[in-house]
């Protein structure tokens, strides 16, 4: 099943499902309480109601969670190869998964136009990622029991100011600027995916591919980072977990390639689709 939020001529959002270019609308207020009821209480909540086409709708981020979105760092081998080079580091593969958050301001709309400050940053840069939506609270998770606390999987841009996060230290001012954190275009349930470490991870700057990597390559896998997060620190239902970019971003392109002003950004993902957004610098 495939899970959005979208928002109607009159302004109001709703939860519901794709059903072949409609929605059926969950009753819910939101996504996130649907997902944070119990699997056999859910159903009661998916409506009759008549279907809504797609196109008399805008979708908008389909899940906005209770609190910061979680991401790993570093998670593909190419990706913490070139990150070291264009740093003029040695490449210390880490041990265990790099983890920072992203704050839920952040949190922007597929198709939305993205508007960042020229004189905040001057190195807006892309990351093309899976992202993971939690489907139960939980904490202490084994490795082999990890998917079973997934609601579903979407794509997910990191927007990073790199001038900030380098002169942060911390990464998470350079991460979290207002509308970095584009999610989207809907939340694919594990079932519908498949094998979630099957897939080609692409971006595409105006047309352009920048990035191609698959899930396979990761350093960490959903699994080890969902058993690594919930190690003594309990999940929430609808949190999400960005799983890190593969190789080719802005930063570490010779030379270095960021955000322009105008520019179309799209991270394309195997079996859920394609997260397009437009970059305004001003
Ligand atoms: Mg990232």
């Amino acid at each position: 099943m495939r899970f959005v939020t979208y928002r109607d001529r009159d302004g109001k959002t709703f939860p519901g499902t794709i059903e072949g270019s409609a929605i059926r609308r969950i009753a819910t207020p939101t996504l996130l309480d649907y997902i944070a009821l119990a699997p056999h209480e859910r159903i009661a909540w998916h409506t009759g109601d008549a279907l809504v086409p797609l196109e008399s709708v805008t979708l908008v981020a389909p899940v906005r969670p209770a609190r910061n979105v979680f991401c790993v760092g570093r998670n593909y081998l190419e990706h913490a190869r070139e990150g070291a080079r264009a740093a003029g580091r040695e490449l210390k593969l880490p041990e265990v998964p790099t983890f920072f958050t992203k704050a839920t301001t952040a949190i922007a709309d597929p198709d939305a136009t993205l508007t960042f400050s020229a004189a905040l940053s001057s190195e807006y840069d892309f990351e093309a990622e899976l992202s993971v939506v939690i489907g139960a609270r939980c904490r202490d998770v084994g490795e082999a029991d990890a998917h079973a606390f997934v609601f579903g999987y979407t794509a997910l841009n990191d927007v990073t100011a790199r001038d900030l996060q380098r002169a942060h230290l911390q990464w998470f001012k350079g991460k979290s600027l207002d509308q970095s954190c584009p999610l989207g275009p809907w939340i694919v349930t594990p079932d519908e995916l498949g094998d979630p470490q099957r897939l080609d991870v692409r971006f595409r700057l105006n047309g352009v591919e920048k990035q191609h990597g698959n899930t396979a390559q990761m350093i960490f896998s959903i699994a080890r980072i969902v058993a690594e997060l919930s190690r003594g620190m309990t999940l929430l239902p609808g949190d999400v977990i960005a799983t890190g970019t593969p190789e080719g971003v802005g930063f570490a392109r010779t030379p270095p390639e960021f955000l322009r002003d105008g520019d179309l950004m799209e991270v394309e993902i195997a079996r859920i689709g394609t997260l397009r957004n437009t970059i305004a610098i001003a």
